[in-house]
């Protein structure tokens, strides 16, 4: 009840205006978010780096119905890109990308204008010396995100999708996706989503998640097991060995401000450990699907605005 409520929050104009101006909501947000500049981005990638873990930075945005805004968004990442190689951060440092930020959702040409920003930034990407993720939304862009992704795919093989197990059809994608160098992250997925299309309890969700990961660790790809949940963490690590799987054949992925003793430990053991890293001002959806995912953070955030004043 409370995820969907929130989850539906995440898509409301009126309480957006309401969370973007309340003074706390800031304090909060720094925790998931690394700041509003590129400059900000840039140093918390550093940061991370230098304690042996990976990047893979999101410029926030999404949902937009605005052909400027797409190509602005599109010249953000073509800045971010240079300025990871111009820090000699790029070797340790990817971008993830969401289409909808690029032009998905258009009236007139959406999927094409997406297509072509993302091609920028895959450019961009290949010129900096690192490579692109496109992230997953909600299942209406399933298709259309996947048909991108095997467009761009033909010039710039390791581009990395993300498949979501909660979804019905993933088990069928990730038997697509699971090609020779076929960088696939699995996450369980953030959106509300119709029982008709998605798994909705949290037992059926993980246990997709399982079925899809082995279907990943058992192919020739390269899975990325996007996930803070210690049980998808050890079944990972019992599959990796059961398939023979060296190290640097997959790697794990976590978002920024989330169980980062965690992070460090998995890479103290010689794991890849990828943070995604989001930074700029649309931090408004990002925000409301981490509130859905845990409730302390909701918690967290009842409580300042309790006390404010
Ligand atoms: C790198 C990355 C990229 C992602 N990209 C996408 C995407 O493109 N599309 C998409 O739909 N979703 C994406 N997600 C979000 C994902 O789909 C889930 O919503 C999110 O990761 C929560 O699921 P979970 O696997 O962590 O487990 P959950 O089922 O949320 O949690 C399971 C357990 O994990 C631990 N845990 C979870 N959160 C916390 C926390 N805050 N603090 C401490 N412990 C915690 C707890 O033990 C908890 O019981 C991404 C997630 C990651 C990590």
């Amino acid at each position: 009840m409370l995820r969907s409520a929130l989850l539906a929050a995440s898509r409301s104009s009126q309480v957006r205006t309401v969370v973007e101006k309340f003074p706390p909501t800031h304090a909060i947000v720094e925790r998931f978010v690394a700041g509003e500049k590129l400059d900000d981005a840039v140093t918390a990638c550093d940061d991370l780096v230098a304690t042996g873990r990976k990047v893979t930075l999101d410029h926030l945005g999404e949902d937009t119905q605005d052909a400027t805004q797409a190509a602005g968004t599109a010249e953000a990442y073509e800045h971010l890109l240079a300025a990871l190689k111009d820090t000699g951060l790029a070797a340790g440092a990817e971008v993830s990308v969401k289409l909808s930020a690029v032009g998905q959702f258009l009236p007139v040409d959406g999927e094409k204008i997406a297509l072509e920003n993302a091609r920028r930034i895959c450019e961009a990407a290949a010129a900096a010396g690192t490579t692109v993720t496109l992230d997953m939304e909600d299942h209406t862009t399933t298709d259309s995100t996947l048909s991108i992704a095997r467009e761009l795919r033909a010039d710039f093989p390791w581009l990395g999708v993300v498949l979501q197990a909660y979804l019905r059809r993933t088990e069928a994608d990730c038997r697509e996706f699971s090609g020779a160098g076929s960088r696939v992250r699995l996450c369980k997925g953030a959106y509300k989503e119709p029982e008709s299309v998605a798994f909705q309890g949290k037992r059926e969700v993980d246990l997709a998640y399982v079925r899809a990961l082995k279907i990943l660790m058992a192919g020739e790809g390269y899975p990325m097991i996007a996930s803070h949940d210690p049980h998808m963490i050890k079944i990972a690590d019992q599959l990796a060995q059961w398939n023979g799987r060296k190290r640097d054949s997959y790697e794990y992925q976590m978002l920024y401000g989330i169980r980062p003793e965690e992070q460090l430990r998995l890479a103290g053991e010689g794991n890849t450990m990828r943070v995604y890293l989001p930074y700029g001002q649309e931090w408004y959806g990002y925000f409301m699907r981490r509130l859905a995912e845990r409730p302390a953070n909701l918690t967290f955030f009842l409580r300042a605005m309790a006390t404010r004043g």
